[in-house]
């Protein structure tokens, strides 16, 4: 019997064995094609020599230093990189472990940074509901998605407040134009500053596309920089959550390039190492480490592991890779035979309402009825059922849902590394279009 407290404690996971490219091995069963990257992490493929290479080396050489005393080379790399790749004054980087750190980071540089500016009563944050921004318990209370906070609301931070996502397929109104939606949702978000009082707000925070909770949901054009307006009218910032959607997982290196605006911060995680090693990010605009410079001079926060060398140098390795073997280009490609064999295989299926995305980053929505849009009874599992048998089919894809306000229902997201082949792809809509309709032609399918 395991000792490890694993997520499901009446069946324990197979053991991983091995991995190369997009295919993983477990000690059960042929290896499996995987379509989701874990959870959208492994971007580059597994195995990849390269970067195996880069954590030895930095291993050997020092394998930890702790930030009080040094820097390292794989982190300032690391940092030049990132920032000097960004389109949008991001000037600073700042390391940690997870996406939920990164998360917690932006909050807390986000409520210094207004200390520093003289503005110390802006302490709350507006996210929107649907939303997933990690488990820690800050970024749990900024998330929206309410079936994850329920266990914990008693011990949640009551400083934040949600607003409705931009999320066509469910909440457009019927016969509403793309602009009268988004000036709706621009008018709510004025509202709820209003509300609280613009004067109190620190920060707007949001994914550009919005992943596991809700699946891979892209806004309509003009809604991020309608949300910006409203944050820069009351002098609050803008947050952009790019933890799933990237480091290149949309096509271009940061979703927000797709949307008309500069988040002041950004998080990134998941594709940041491809999964060789857990590291995530904040990525921040030069005003706020200029007011934090000029002010106390330090940024008040600190974990043992930010900056880890090793997983630097392992991100540093991944974030060469995706640039020297042009794997953006790839993704564009790949994204677009995805989105075609997706439509191909799905678009006229009885129990696929939406099918959404953009890069290699794609959802499908299953509904009961799609006239109506009525979702399974999420007693049904239905994405988790998706997944068991695609998982046996021979591919991994990421099972979401039942969960959401009662409104939306079951998806799954694939999220393939992108270094996926033509045939690879294709494989894996045959495989995925195998499992659904093992499952959803069942009797109540
Ligand atoms: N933000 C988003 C959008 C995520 O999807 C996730 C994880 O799935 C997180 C934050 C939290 O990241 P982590 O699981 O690395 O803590």
């Amino acid at each position: 019997m395991s000792r490890i407290l694993h997520r499901s404690l009446r069946k324990e996971p197979m053991l991983a064995v091995s991995g190369k490219g997009l295919l993983v091995r477990g000690t059960e069963g042929p290896p499996v094609i995987d379509a989701s990257g874990g959870a959208a992490v492994a971007c580059i493929g597994h195995g990849d020599e390269r970067v195996v290479r880069a954590i030895t080396e930095q291993a050997r050489q020092i394998a930890y230093a702790h930030t009080v005393f040094f820097t390292c080379e794989a982190a300032e790399e690391l940092a030049d990189l990132l920032v000097g790749d960004s389109p949008g004054g991001l000037t600073h980087a700042y390391f940690v472990s997870s996406g939920s750190e990164a998360m917690e980071a932006a909050l807390k540089l986000a409520r210094q940074y207004f200390l520093e500016i003289g503005q110390p009563r802006r302490s709350r944050f507006i996210a929107r509901r649907q939303s997933y921004h990690g488990n820690t318990l800050g970024a749990l209370g900024l998330g929206g998605n309410m079936a994850r906070r329920e266990p914990y609301e008693p011990i949640l931070a009551n400083c934040f407040s949600h607003v409705s996502p931009c999320f066509a397929y469910r909440f457009q109104g019927e016969g509403e134009s793309d602009a009268d939606y988004v000036a709706r949702l621009a008018a709510e978000l004025e509202a709820e500053f209003q509300r609280l009082g613009p004067d109190t707000i620190a920060a707007f925070v949001a994914e550009p596309i919005v992943g596991a909770t809700a699946g891979c949901v892209t806004a309509l054009p003009g809604y991020f920089p309608a949300m910006r307006e409203v944050c820069d009218r009351h002098g609050a910032l803008l947050i952009l959550d790019e933890v799933m959607c990237g480091m290149g997982r949309s096509g271009t290196l940061h979703a927000w390039e797709q949307e008309g605006v500069t988040p002041d911060i950004q998080t990134i995680a998941k594709g940041l190492g491809g999964g060789y090693q857990p590291i995530g990010a904040i990525l921040a605009q030069g005003k706020i480490v200029r007011a934090l410079s000029e002010g106390s001079g330090a940024f008040k926060h600190g974990h043992t592991y930010q900056a880890h060398p090793v997983a630097c140098a392992a991100a540093l390795a991944v974030q060469r890779i995706i640039r020297e073997d042009d794997l953006l280009s790839n993704v564009r490609a790949m994204g677009a035979r995805l989105e075609a064999g997706l439509q191909e295989r799905f678009g006229n299926h009885a129990h696929v309402g939406d099918i959404r995305g953009r890069g290699l980053f794609w959802a499908l929505e299953f509904v009961e009825d799609r006239a109506s849009r009525r979702s399974f009874d999420p007693a049904r599992k239905v994405n988790e059922a998706v997944k068991d048998a695609a998982m046996a089919a021979g591919v991994m894809i990421y099972p979401m849902g039942g969960t959401i306000d009662g409104r939306t229902g079951d998806h799954v997201i694939i999220a393939p590394p992108y270094t996926a082949r033509p045939e690879e792809i294709d494989r894996i809509v045959e495989l995925l279009g195998q499992a659904v309709d093992g499952v959803l032609s069942r009797p109540g399918g």
